[in-house]
């Protein structure tokens, strides 16, 4: 339960992104988002722990009370439109290469995947989308300081650079809430309108 999704809305109201009904919860003690519920009311922490639960099958237990999971949150901090390009970080090229090792194509966790240069650094391969992929440590030490045509080695996709989704997430996918309903429409605007950031 605590980790299933809870839409997070900018303070437009403006959908930017998904997060866990854990780090909802953080934000939501911390101060820096608001619970929301029904027609754009808004609620704080105390206030929305006042809202009860006991009717609601989504909720979560405390020590003290029963507190109903927002599935819906506003930042009072964060501006941001949905971003148009993945940020090129780890988390997004295991995503893309579907945390497979594109030599041996085997599925391993996070941990167990590093990050290969098709071209190596030691050969000014950049790092860039299209010169990473994941690797297995097998495979990782198979191909050494080589490029894959060095090392006789394919890859399995060609690396190329995501299209940023959030709602393409498969987890997404699965879950969705009536409580988002009356802001994902948004999503298509937001989406082809970045220029609108501040
Ligand atoms: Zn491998």
């Amino acid at each position: 339960m605590l980790t299933s999704p809870v839409l997070v809305l900018n303070r437009y109201f403006v959908p930017i992104t998904i997060t866990s009904v854990k780090r909802a919860f953080v934000m939501l003690y911390c101060g820096v988002a608001k619970a929301v519920h029904g027609n754009y009311e808004t609620f704080d922490f105390d206030s929305w722990s006042q809202i009860s639960a006991l009717k609601d099958k989504d909720f979560i237990m405390t020590v003290s009370k029963v507190i109903k999971i927002p599935r819906v949150i506003v930042t009072l901090r964060y501006d941001g439109m949905l971003r148009k390009e993945a940020k090129f970080n780890r988390i997004n090229i295991f995503r893309r290469d579907g945390g497979r090792c594109q030599y041996c194509g085997k599925k391993f966790s996070r941990s167990e995947l590093t990050i290969d240069h098709l071209i190596p650094r030691s050969l000014n391969g950049k790092s860039v989308w299209e010169n990473v992929v994941c690797c297995c440590i097998d495979c990782n030490r198979g191909k050494g300081g080589r490029s894959p045509e060095q090392a006789r080695m394919k890859v399995i996709n060609k690396p190329k650079k995501p299209v940023w989704d959030p709602f393409s997430n498969i987890y997404i996918r699965a879950v969705r809430y009536k409580e988002w309903e009356p802001f994902l429409s948004f999503v298509d605007v937001s989406y082809w309108n970045v220029e609108l950031e501040e």
